[in-house]
This record gives C-alpha cells, sequence and structure tokens, in this order.
C-alpha cells in the first residue's frame, strides 16, 4: 500500500534530535508525498524548507487562528513571494479555534476570510482547521468560496457540516482521532461521506491513533488510520489506501 499524509508537522521541535531517523522510516512505510503544514510565519518557511530538502515533502502556509493577534495573510503573502514556492500546495492550516480564545471571533474570522482571499489570488487550495466552531466555520465558507479546493483537515463531522461537505463536494481528512473510541459516533458520518471526498493525514506530532496514543505521531501510522477508515467503510483496506491516495495526489495538484 501507498500513503499520502495531508497534514504533519515536521518542523516540529520534538524532530529535531531524530529526523532524517524518522522521514527515512516513513518512506520505508510506503509514504510517498507528504504536505507539511505551516501555522505561522516561521512554521511557514519551515516547511517550504523542508520541502526544498525532501523531494517527497510539499508545503501549505498559512496563519493558524491561534496567531491571529501577531500576523496576518499579508505576512502569508510575503512568505510566497519571498521563497521558493513551487512546492507551495494550499493555504493552510487557516481557519477558526473556540477551544481555549472566544473573545476574538470577529479578528479570527477577519484573518479567515483574508486567507481564502489570499488563496484565491494565488489559485491554491485551502486546509481548514475548526474546533469548536462548526458553525462560524460553515457560514465563513459559504459567504466566501475558495474556488481551488476546500478540504477540512482533523475532520470533526456534525449533522450540519456533513450536509455542507455532501452539498458542495468539499474534501475532509481523518487522522487518528478516528481510531479513538470516543469517536465511535463518526462511523455514522463515515458511512455518509463517499470514498472520493476523503483523505488521510496524522498531524503528527499530535495525535497519534490507538494503541499509540498520548506518544509522538508520525506518517508510518497512516496504515492504522487507513485500516479504521476501511472497517468503517466495509471495504477492502488495500483499496481504501489507494483511493484516498489519489484523491490526495489530484487535491494538490500534485
Ligand atoms: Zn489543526
Ligand atoms: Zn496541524
Amino acid at each position: 500500500m501507498r500513503f499520502f499524509d495531508t497534514h504533519a508537522h515536521y518542523n516540529d521541535e520534538v524532530y529535531d534530535i531524530d529526523r532524517e531517523e524518522v522521514l527515512k522510516k516513513i518512506r520505508e512505510s510506503g509514504v510517498e508525498y507528504i504536505v507539511n503544514v505551516g501555522y505561522n510565519k516561521v512554521s511557514s518557511i519551515d516547511s517550504i524548507n523542508l520541502s526544498k530538502k525532501y523531494d517527497y515533502i510539499y508545503s501549505a502556509i498559512g496563519v493558524h487562528p491561534h496567531d491571529v493577534e501577531n500576523e496576518t495573510a499579508q505576512d502569508i503573502y510575503n512568505v510566497y513571494n519571498e521563497n521558493d514556492n513551487k512546492k507551495i500546495v494550499a493555504i493552510g492550516e487557516i481557519g477558526l479555534d473556540y477551544a481555549f480564545v472566544k473573545d476574538n471571533k470577529l479578528k479570527q474570522i477577519a484573518l479567515f476570510e483574508s486567507q481564502i482571499e489570499l488563496a484565491n489570488s494565488l489559485k491554491l487550495p485551502i486546509l481548514i482547521h475548526s474546533r469548536d466552531a462548526a458553525l462560524d466555520t460553515y457560514n465563513v465558507i459559504k459567504n466566501k468560496r475558495a474556488e481551488y479546493g476546500t478540504l477540512f483537515h482533523c475532520f470533526q463531522p456534525s449533522d450540519d457540516l456533513v450536509r455542507l461537505v455532501l452539498e458542495n463536494g468539499y474534501m475532509v481528512a481523518f487522522g487518528g482521532n478516528i481510531t479513538f473510541k470516543r469517536n465511535e459516533a463518526f462511523k455514522k458520518y463515515i458511512e455518509q461521506i463517499p470514498l472520493s471526498q476523503i483523505v488521510i493525514e496524522t498531524d503528527s506530532p499530535y495525535l497519534s491513533p490507538e494503541p499509540y496514543r498520548g506518544k509522538r505521531n508520525d506518517s508510518s501510522n497512516l496504515d492504522i488510520i487507513c485500516k479504521k477508515l476501511s472497517e468503517y467503510k466495509g471495504k477492502d483496506v488495500e483499496e481504501v489506501a489507494e483511493i484516498v491516495y489519489n484523491n490526495a495526489v489530484k487535491y494538490f495538484n500534485i
């Protein structure tokens, strides 16, 4: 089986001690492509640099809602222009996160909207991070369309979001969280979403699947995530792996 990790952060300092070895192990496990995702200016530049060093790594650049007070879409535009941008395949991760901070919702929405505009002007798809903010995320992307593709990373399904995804043909990425016992409710949603709209991710170094929950994650765990997805879909794991791999190649235009 071959895999495509649509969301990982190998710039993270937890890999500083053994990044080369981890990436080698990942390649040997069948991972053909990785999108390394930025969340502010520095990590976006780090992502670009990783993509220059490794031919199978591509990058996404963007400002995560956590950095709403410090950075703007203009900063990301500058990163795009001032660096080798040939392997930048998306604007992300961008979106709304109300899990910790709720008093800056309007600012988060404005930053999200301005980065959708940036993606459209650069003809790139977006990677959405949405946490405890389903309704506002729904409203933003309904009003401001990402012309070159919309992908929900670490998708947390709800009735409204799944309807939106189905109506608009948006893509969703499932990660280690689908292996958690408390997320068994995802099954009914995963059954509704066609495989043609699904990709997989690890969000490494976070969100390790069971039985590695709490440990440092890496893309070699994609097989566990894919297996769970295939169980929920009632399909052969090889078949599911190939479909979601091809979906990712197509989404990022690689
Ligand atoms: Zn995220
Ligand atoms: Zn992430």
